[in-house]
């Protein structure tokens, strides 16, 4: 006998990486050039140099201490080096003592949602949003709450407040959002912390604020993205190197606890016996270094920039309806039939891999990663033709 929800997550995958599975063997099958896969976030900027010379660099240093053990929650001189970065971006001063560096922000909200929640408690989340949000709090006992979004895809701040019910412990936001590239605002996250904040004393405990970061340096127009910190004091962040350093498969990130909350130590406490328990030992040594030598690069992230203005403008002028997206590196692109899923399959004629909106929480769009080469977005773009022409667009 195994565990039946195990099974049923080992066997169903992900929606984002069957199609990713589907667009290699197809490569394979016809070849590369004729594939225009636009199914995972995986970023298509190198990182910046400074990774590779001080990966080069620390080569050169003792081996022993470079690949060695470091403390669970990271090494001292790197948490120091995180909060001092945040420091510079909210008012609330965050202390190195409660910032726990872990293999990117997947494992920071699993971490943190095992470390909070209580049997059968619920998280809230704000559709479209990203998939593995249910498999991570249903992994830790609780119950995911979905928050459909308004007509803009913003969160329905009305029918977020009609969502909290005492057993609500978490609400995860994701700024800028996975698969709609919507940035939050000043404005909605003050609105947003005011309901939170309601809440925990009508019902008399603490209400968490995880917010979800790897895109968060990813936003063009000279844009920013306004610091969760400063909206909320129950706040969790859960920030990535995979995106803003195009680090994906080195797992580094990290999860801070604001200085406000007022049972940091129990959280942190908790968090620290989730990760023991978990059997994870530290982040990855060689990574927790360099990202102290590199904190505050990025990559190049004008290419993406470019990349969404050659899809936006080609997909509108094809007649497809899509969001503009102020950050990360996805469009949402309206479904022009009801069916997501059918849309998607019928693109696949055309060699066209789109994800299907509705394991994100909403039905009708899909979602097109631009973490591409510009040279496939211009190639795609007969293929699109093709397929607008299919709907009389
Ligand atoms: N959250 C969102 C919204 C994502 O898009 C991703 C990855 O694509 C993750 C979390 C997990 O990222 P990481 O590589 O930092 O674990």
């Amino acid at each position: 006998m195994f565990p039946e929800k195990t099974l049923a997550w080992g066997r169903s995958k992900s929606c984002i990486r069957e199609l990713a599975a589907y667009g290699t063997a197809r490569k394979a099958q016809i070849g590369e050039d004729r594939v225009f896969d636009f199914s995972i976030g995986n970023p298509s900027v190198p990182a910046p140099a400074c990774v590779n010379e001080s990966i080069r660099e620390l080569l050169n240093t003792d081996s022993c201490a470079l690949h060695g053990y470091t403390p669970a929650t990271g090494l001292p001189s790197l948490r120091k080096a995180i909060a001092e970065d945040l420091n510079k971006k909210s008012g609330v001063e965050i202390s190195p003592d409660y910032v726990y560096v872990c293999c990117g922000a997947a494992s920071g909200l699993v971490i943190s949602l095992r470390a909070m929640l209580m049997p059968d408690e619920e998280v809230i989340a704000f559709a479209p949003f990203f998939p593995e949000y249910r498999v991570f709090t249903e992994g830790a006992g609780g119950k995911l709450v979905c928050v459909k979004p308004d007509e803009a895809l913003q969160p329905d701040l009305e029918e977020f407040e009609r969502a909290i019910t005492e057993k609500t412990k978490a609400v995860i936001v994701n700024t800028p959002n996975n698969p709609s590239g919507v940035v939050l605002t000043a404005e909605t996250l003050q609105k947003l912390g005011d309901i939170m904040a309601r809440a925990e004393q009508k019902y008399g405990h603490s209400i968490f604020l995880l917010s979800d970061e790897p895109y968060r340096e990813l936003v063009y127009d000279g844009q920013t993205v306004p610091c969760v910190f400063d909206y909320y004091h129950n706040t969790v962040m859960c920030y990535s190197f995979s995106k803003s350093l195009s680090l994906p498969g080195e797992r580094i990130g990290y999860l801070a606890l604001s200085s406000q909350m007022a049972e940091r130590e129990e959280l942190f406490a908790s968090i620290c016996g989730v990760a023991r328990a978990c059997g994870y030992v530290n982040a990855p040594s060689l990574m927790q270094r360099v990202i102290e030598k590199c904190i505050g690069n990025t990559s190049d992230i004008s290419v993406y920039k470019g990349n969404r203005e050659l899809l936006y403008n080609g997909l509108k002028d094809l007649g497809f309806e899509c969001v503009y997206p102020d950050g990360a590196f996805y469009l949402f692109v309206k479904s022009p039939e009801k069916d997501a899923k059918a849309f998607a399959e019928r693109a696949k004629k055309y060699e066209l891999l789109l994800v299907p909106s509705d394991d994100f929480g909403v039905e009708g769009y899909v979602r097109v990663a631009y973490c591409v080469s510009a040279d496939m977005i211009r190639r795609s773009m007969p293929a699109f033709k093709a397929l607008a022409e299919e709907y009389g667009l």
